[in-house]
């Protein structure tokens, strides 16, 4: 290969055998072939460089993607969690607000039992649980709104009714219906056989009999009136309850309260006797109710 003053590029072919081949080329083909290859290479490496970027950028793009989707999950999964705790916090709201329905009802019941006992019926009570019972129906939010309401009337409704029990108990203490001692009862209320001379005497009480210095208790909460001996009762006892009654304890050998004392239900009052116009040691009881003496019989339980 060499170069001439025409501008011009002589390759020769030399083979080994033949002769010898001459190939002439125009000087600037290399140099445009040359500034080809560059560009085209420039090309490729723009194009590359291009596809560099575009791929660094696609792995960011994808890495973005990845972050994106995971953070995605995060929060999904944030939300899942979230949505548990929904759920087991509805579920328990469900719980507690049918366990509230059902202390409602217990309270129900218990107000139902106390009033039979007490002998009472309680003017508050009535058509509140059949709003509980309705609250079945209802979203957990609405039903604690509902139970709220439910539960401020059923205080109310308690403090009124735990008022009137108060009231209906000290009542009942008052109420001489306790058995005054322990013993046989010998002679009941009415019309008898007059044991000390002939005919028939009305009796206005009871007899129980017993040894002497058996107990003699307050047949009802009350005031002692009368502490002191009575001809023909002996030793005796009268206590006034309030509410109309009084009650009568007589024959008693000891006397254990005096005049003004209050007593409790039960309390000891006396020591069974024989005092004053009696055969033998026994209790007379007597309740008189607003001025008339009644059956004790028909107090007593
Ligand atoms: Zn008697």
């Amino acid at each position: 290969m060499g170069k001439n003053k025409n501008s011009k590029i002589c390759i020769m072919i030399v083979p080994r055998t033949d002769k010898v081949k001459r190939l002439t080329v125009p000087q600037w083909l290399p140099k445009v072939l040359l500034l080809s290859i560059s560009t085209i290479f420039i090309g490729i490496l723009f194009i590359f460089n291009n596809l560099y970027i575009n791929k660094i950028n696609l792995e960011s793009k994808y890495n973005d993607k990845i972050t994106e989707i995971s953070n995605l999950e995060e929060k999904n999964r944030k939300k899942e969690i979230e949505l548990s705790k929904l759920k087991s916090q509805t579920n328990q709201l469900y719980q507690k607000t049918n366990e509230v329905e059902d202390k409602l009802m217990e309270i129900e019941k218990l107000q139902r039992q106390l009033e039979k006992m007490a002998g009472m019926k309680s003017p508050s009570r009535g058509g509140r649980i059949e709003r509980v019972t309705e609250l079945e129906t209802l979203e957990p939010v609405d039903e604690i709104q509902v139970l709220k309401e439910v539960l401020e009337n059923k205080e109310t409704e308690l403090k009124a009714f735990i008022n009137d029990l108060e009231e209906r108990f000290e009542y009942l203490e008052t109420v001489p219906d306790l058995w005054p001692t322990q013993g046989r009862l010998t002679s009941t209320f009415g019309n008898r056989r007059n044991p000390f001379g002939g005919g028939y005497r009305f009796h206005n009480g009871i007899d129980i009999a017993n040894s002497t210095g058996t107990n003699v208790w307050a047949a009802g909460k009350g005031k002692v009136t009368f502490s002191g001996y009575k001809s023909g009762l002996g030793r005796t006892i009268i206590i006034d309850h309030g509410n109309g009654y009084s009650t009568v304890y007589g024959h008693n050998s000891k006397l254990l309260v005096n005049k003004g004392e209050k007593v409790e239900k039960g309390q000891d009052i006396a020591k069974m006797g024989s005092t004053g116009r009696s055969t033998g040691s026994h209790l007379h009881f007597e309740i008189h109710k607003n001025k008339n003496i009644i059956d004790p019989l028909t107090i007593l339980k």
